[in-house]
């Protein structure tokens, strides 16, 4: 048998949209530094030593903390996963004054925090890929740029095992603030990591979909782990379904995941009666939404079975997997989510967070492939988490949006409805 690291091929040009996007039913629609994570009770540990590390007091004060990991080696040129990503979203930030910098203690940059290790993201992953793709780097180092087929097209270069620990760690260390905040104050801030390599496509065996490390599943793992916390929510409203988690969680009563996705779109996976099994039966909840959905069905979806799910479930944290490429602009799919529909979301599940959870709540960066409509997106979602008025307005334009297939919305919202009986 071949081992794991041996499947991966040499570089070859490659159409990525078209393997994307070339799966069942799919169809184009019209017009259109460091930081420690020792924690104990709400303290985190070293910052009376580290000037650069952030003091209780001081994330209690924050509504939004954040950490960027932009894997700058891990690109591949005219890949729409580019490393052009991460920092597209950073200078908007900054132009909008909503970064650290212009804000000083309301929204705060996690820039101390140390990689995941293998034991981390082996709580996900098979042993013996984290070792092959490590192994693999030797092989990426000299050849440039390595891939792995039948991935939906996923590259390596010589630093991707390294920049996707690093990924993972952001996303880590953010749990572990946002934990420590919410431990003294009712109201502790919000975490999003702007991350990449996405995750939620990776498998617990390889990677896949552009994804490396399944970030936010080892987060929920960690979670469980270092914290304590049992219970565990997963919304991921990116375009595409988040086939990663959701097998890395199948059959686990304890991690709720739920996925809204545009019907037909890659991997394929996540339809409405796939929803869990075994002990973990009813604890995943697939809703696949047809093309044109928009802003009318996402509001509904939050509404109608996103907030009686989570109610229903009771979690001790909930995580996000924010895609941003459910957007009308993006190039990958054909959803009509607006800057609008991700500032309702943003607003909604910090909200839901307070209510059921004590505010614990981090977002992980997935996909979002068109830098502007991206970059505005998670801009006004930073807004959405201040409490300070969307400027939607402003970015979205109404003529590029058509109708939304609000029959086939019902019918979709109406059957997993049913099939969990909501
Ligand atoms: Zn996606």
């Amino acid at each position: 048998m071949l081992s794991w690291a041996c499947k991966w091929r040499n570089f070859k040009r490659h159409n990525f949209a078209a393997e994307f996007l070339g799966c069942r039913h799919f169809e184009k629609l019209p017009k259109s530094k460091r930081y420690c994570r020792e924690t104990i009770g709400s303290s985190i540990l070293c910052s009376q030593n580290d000037p650069n590390l952030l003091s209780s007091l001081k994330l209690n004060d924050a509504r939004i903390i954040y950490s960027v990991a932009a894997a700058m080696g891990h690109n591949q040129e005219s890949h729409p996963e580019s490393h052009l990503r991460v920092p597209a979203i950073v200078s908007a930030l900054d132009r909008m004054e909503l970064s650290a910098k212009f804000r000083g203690t309301e929204i705060i940059e996690l820039d101390h925090f140390k990689p995941a290790s293998v034991d981390d993201v082996a709580s996900v992953h098979s042993k013996n890929y984290v070792a092959g793709l490590q192994k693999a780097m030797d092989q990426a180092s000299q050849q440039g740029l390595i891939y792995i087929e039948r991935t939906g097209p996923t590259y390596a270069t010589a630093s991707t095992y390294q920049e996707s620990l690093v990924a993972a760690g952001a996303g880590l260390a953010l749990v572990d603030s946002v934990v420590a905040a919410a431990e003294s104050s009712h109201n502790p801030p919000v975490g999003f990591a702007l991350i990449r390599p996405p995750g939620h496509h990776a498998i617990p065996k390889g990677p896949m979909g552009f994804c490396v490390f399944g970030n936010v599943a080892v987060a929920a793992r960690h979670v469980q782990r270092v914290h304590g916390l049992k219970r565990v929510f997963i919304i991921d409203f990116d375009v595409h379904h988040g086939n990663g988690t959701n097998d890395a969680f199948y059959d686990d009563p304890d991690i709720f995941f739920l996925s809204t996705h545009q019907d037909g779109s890659y991997p394929g996976t996540g339809r409405v009666v796939e929803v869990g099994h075994g002990d973990g039966e009813g604890t995943t909840l697939n809703l696949p939404l047809p093309g044109g959905s928009g802003d009318i069905a996402m509001r509904t979806v939050f509404d109608e079975v996103i907030v009686p799910c989570a109610q229903r479930f009771k979690p001790d944290i909930i995580l996000v997997s924010a895609g941003y490429d459910a957007h009308v602009l993006d190039p990958l799919a054909s959803l009509q989510f607006t800057t609008g529909t991700y500032y309702s979301l943003a607003a909604n599940i910090k909200q839901l967070a307070k209510d059921l959870c004590k505010g614990r709540c981090v977002f992980f960066l997935e996909g979002g492939y068109n830098l502007e409509s991206l970059s505005h997106s998670v801009a006004d979602s930073f807004r959405a988490f201040l409490g300070e008025t969307s400027l939607a307005r402003e970015f979205d334009n109404p003529a590029v949006l058509y109708e939304e297939p609000l029959t086939k919305v019902k019918q979709a919202i109406d059957k997993v409805k049913t099939i969990h009986s909501l």
